[in-house]
């Protein structure tokens, strides 16, 4: 997709450093690592978020991440990797073609901002409400 940046990185014209590739999928690191190793995977085919990707493409990204999450093992021994996909502008979406990102945190590194937050209980029947509209909105 013209315009897109990621297309323009799987179209070879901007340069990336890349960690896998196969038919569908594509994985390189981040230009601004949350931490050490941070990876982003990427269907080839544009998608914009987990609404419009296609069901194979969102496999193989997965499929991919598992792939690549072992490699990381290998590497940077990390103490856990976080696996975070934003979905629209609300959240901080900023590159508006579907990636995975894998966060790696090693050993004595600083918590993670994405797996950090404080847990507060929340009304129970109200989460039990919306589970139950929810569920009854699955296509
Ligand atoms: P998000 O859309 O989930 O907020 O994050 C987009 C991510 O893409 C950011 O972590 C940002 O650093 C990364 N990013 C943006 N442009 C490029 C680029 O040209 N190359 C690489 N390797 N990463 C990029
Ligand atoms: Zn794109």
């Amino acid at each position: 997709m013209e315009d897109c940046i990621f297309c323009k990185i799987i179209a070879g014209q901007i340069p990336c450093s890349r960690v896998y590739e196969d038919e569908k999928v594509l994985a390189f690191l981040d230009i601004n690592p949350i931490s050490e190793g941070h990876t982003l995977v990427i269907p080839k085919a544009h998608a914009e978020n987990l609404w419009e990707i296609h069901e194979e493409d969102l496999t193989a990204v997965h499929m991919a991440s598992k792939k690549i999450i072992r490699a990381m093992k290998q590497v940077l021994n990390p103490e856990g990797v976080a696996c975070l996909q934003l979905n629209g502008r609300g959240v901080n979406q900023v590159v508006m073609h579907y990636h995975l990102h894998l966060i790696p945190r090693t050993k004595g590194s600083e918590p993670l901002p994405v797996s950090s937050w404080e847990l507060k209980p929340g009304n129970q029947e109200a989460i039990a409400r919306l589970a139950e509209k929810i569920a009854a909105n699955l296509g």
